[in-house]
């Protein structure tokens, strides 16, 4: 039997649906391993792959034999020091963080987590304010020193409306033929971001709430819904885990702080942490404003590490 290359779409225990090349979609089961180095993987598969797909006999359905080398993928950890990962999804060109200036105010913090752990897999995020038609004029100044902030770090940023349609063709744009993932707050918008772009899609976006889940032992489903404009959006609960950075060594965290770690070069000591060291170049660009404050001070709070969790659960809360 021919063997047929297709994009996973959607995950549900131990059937895949595959959407194969000719645009057929077909289920299938999994034969093989397909272990990832360093850590332990409780699904062979996930929402993104790229796989090979033998068709079985006389059957709409199929088996997944072979999976394509992942660009990038996201995992949530059953605890922090868990060694047994689930893969939530991979094969993500960007990551929307969507946030907002009032009801709800996202915090920098929340902004700030999201931008490292997008930095830790390796995947570019775009950074969406939302619900500009509510601001005053202050509110909007400031939405927009913070568009300046991070576009200067290098982060695009788009100022919208999902209500009034500010600026969602810039959205489209930048949508159009990539398979994104959407992160936000509750309440910041993100259903209606998305029904807003495709009208009918009544996407319930990582509603499931966490509070639900817990003590369950409950798969973790995602799909991936194709927009007719020619974009991909992976719609998971488990995106929820998003912002929950793990770094080694404590000098790594500034890899994922692109203008930290430019600057960092240039400290005295090249495992330099940029907290108390002699010779800090990152110290002194931060009180010569050349690294914004608001972004140095969340890494030494995330450096510190347990603030930083009891922040994530606060924002997660409901
Ligand atoms: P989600 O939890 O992120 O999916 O947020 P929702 O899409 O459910 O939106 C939460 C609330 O914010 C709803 O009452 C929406 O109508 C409202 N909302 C979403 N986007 C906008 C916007 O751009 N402007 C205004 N004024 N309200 C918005
Ligand atoms: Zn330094």
């Amino acid at each position: 039997m021919d063997k047929l290359k297709g994009v996973v779409i959607k995950t549900t225990g131990s059937w895949h649906t595959a959407k194969l090349k000719s645009g057929q979609l077909m289920d299938c089961t999994v034969r093989g391993k397909f272990r990832i180095k360093g850590i332990r993987n409780t699904n062979p598969i996930a929402v993104g792959d790229v796989v090979v797909v033998e068709p079985n006999p006389n059957e709409p359905t199929g088996v997944i034999t072979d999976l394509e080398p992942r660009t990038n993928y996201i995992i949530r950890k059953a605890t922090k020091l868990s060694k047994q990962a689930h893969i939530i999804a991979s094969n993500i060109d960007q990551v929307f963080l969507l946030a907002a200036m009032a009801e709800p105010e996202t915090p920098l913090m929340f902004i700030d987590r999201v931008l490292v752990t997008a930095e830790s897999y390796r995947i570019p995020a775009v950074i969406l304010f939302n619900k500009m038609d509510l601001l005053d004029e202050d509110q909007q100044e400031l939405a927009e020193a913070y568009q300046y902030l991070y576009e200067s770090i290098g982060y695009p940023v788009m100022l919208i409306s999902a209500v009034s349609g500010l600026n969602l063709d810039q959205v489209r744009g930048k949508m159009k033929n990539t398979t994104s993932v959407i992160v936000g707050q509750s309440g910041v918008g993100k259903s209606t971001l998305l029904n807003q772009l495709q009208p009918g899609l009544g996407l319930k976006i990582g509603d499931i709430s966490e509070a639900h889940q817990q003590g369950k032992h409950t798969t973790t489903f995602a799909e991936m819904h194709e927009l007719d404009f020619g974009a991909n959006i992976i719609d998971t609960p488990g995106i929820r885990s998003f912002g929950l950075v793990e770094v080694d060594r404590a000098e790594e965290l500034s890899h994922f702080f692109p203008e930290i770690f430019e600057v960092g070069q240039n400290c005295r000591f090249h495992n330099c942490t940029h907290t108390h060291e002699p010779g800090c170049a990152v110290k002194e660009a931060v009180e010569n404003n050349e690294i914004p404050f608001t972004r140095y001070e969340n890494y030494l709070t995330i450096m510190k590490g347990d603030e930083g969790d009891k922040y994530r659960k606060d924002i997660y809360a409901q």
